[in-house]
């Protein structure tokens, strides 16, 4: 265990809602000291280039570099090259910044060349200045597909192009089974004195890395405490089609829905103080939990929020060390 007692810190996520936490997180983590095990299910390729949208917003996020009112690319990016490819390609839906390219041009040449994803990441990562480790959940390729009443969708398509529009009849992470964690993965949860899901969306960011073979049962067996931050305030998402999502999968968008969702993974969950109706819910049933205003607009709500998080794991950990 560390000097500051939190010893090492393994975060599952996806994009936005994780980096938000993050931003207050990684500050307080000593360096070499975190973990962030990041969902690819919704990669995809556009215009002939790699795009990992949620491992690029945590490692733009991680670097300083994100774009503040968007929430996705760079910070005061251009979209000049976007509106050029558009004089071929009139319906080219999906955004990408100028600058972004970089990143996008730099992986799928490295991708062909024959390096995994991880490795790629890995020296994203150095380039940009991040500290903390940032895995993909896997090396190869799991995509999220979404079963809409108007049809089969990829992600980006239902999210992007459709603008999540169209009911959802059913999810599936496509080539999960045959998947494998990524180098690190496992052992960054086997070794973790505090695991933390995201305040990401449950079905589309956190699951698909659940269902990566292995990493359930190595969340289930992991020593740490399982802490879910939750993504919903007063039982809606702060952005994007979360709860709609949920109910649509009979999951209920509140607390005790999610604890049901995590529920073989989980210890404790910090939740809004909009949603503290479920604090008694989740102690009844075993899932410590605390509340506070989970907003996080600034880096001093993210600061709040990321102390909640490593306080309530640490409660966890010392009421097992009292009752063992
Ligand atoms: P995506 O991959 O970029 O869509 O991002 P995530 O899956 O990581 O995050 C989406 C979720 O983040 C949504 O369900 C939001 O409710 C949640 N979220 C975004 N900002 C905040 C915030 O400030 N506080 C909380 N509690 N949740 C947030
Ligand atoms: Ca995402």
């Amino acid at each position: 265990m560390s000097r500051r007692g939190h010893g090492k810190v393994t975060v599952l996520a996806g994009g936005v809602g994780a980096a938000r936490l993050l931003r207050g997180l990684a500050p307080l983590v000593p360096r070499g000291q975190l973990t962030i095990v990041v969902n690819t299910a919704d990669d995809d390729v556009f215009y002939g280039l790699h795009v990992s949208p949620d491992i690029d917003t945590v490692l733009y996020t991680l670097a300083g570099l994100s774009d503040p009112v968007r929430g996705w690319g760079l910070a005061g990016d251009t979209f000049h090259g976007l509106e050029a490819l558009r004089r071929y390609e009139h319906d080219a839906w999906f955004q990408l910044g100028d600058r972004d390219v970089a990143t996008h041009l730099f992986r799928t040449r490295l991708l062909r060349d024959g390096i995994p994803l991880s490795q790629v990441t890995a020296l994203q990562a150095r380039g940009l200045g991040v500290g903390a480790r940032v895995l993909p959940m896997s090396d190869d390729a799991v995509r999220t597909i979404v079963e809409t009443t108007g049809g089969r969708r990829s992600f980006q398509e239902y999210l992007v192009r459709d603008r999540a529009r169209e009911t959802v009849r059913s999810l599936t992470y496509a080539g999960s089974r045959g998947a494998q964690p990524a180098p690190g993965v496992l052992a960054a949860i086997e070794e973790a004195s505090l695991i933390v899901i995201a305040p990401s969306n449950p079905l589309v960011s956190i699951a698909p890395i659940l269902a990566v073979p292995g990493l359930r049962q190595g969340l289930r067996r992991a020593e740490a405490p399982v802490v879910a931050v939750s993504p919903l305030i007063g039982g809606r998402p702060v952005k994007g089609p979360a709860d709609k999502m949920m109910r649509a999968l009979g999951v209920a968008p509140t607390p005790s829905g999610l604890a049901d969702f995590y529920h073989d993974v989980l210890d404790a969950m910090v939740i809004d103080t909009a949603d503290r109706a479920h604090l008694a819910k989740l102690e009844g049933r075993g899932v410590a939990a605390t509340c506070l205003d989970t907003l996080m607009r600034s880096l001093g709500r993210s600061t709040a929020v990321a102390r909640a998080a490593l306080a309530l794991g640490a409660t966890v950990r010392e009421q097992r060390n009292l009752a063992s």
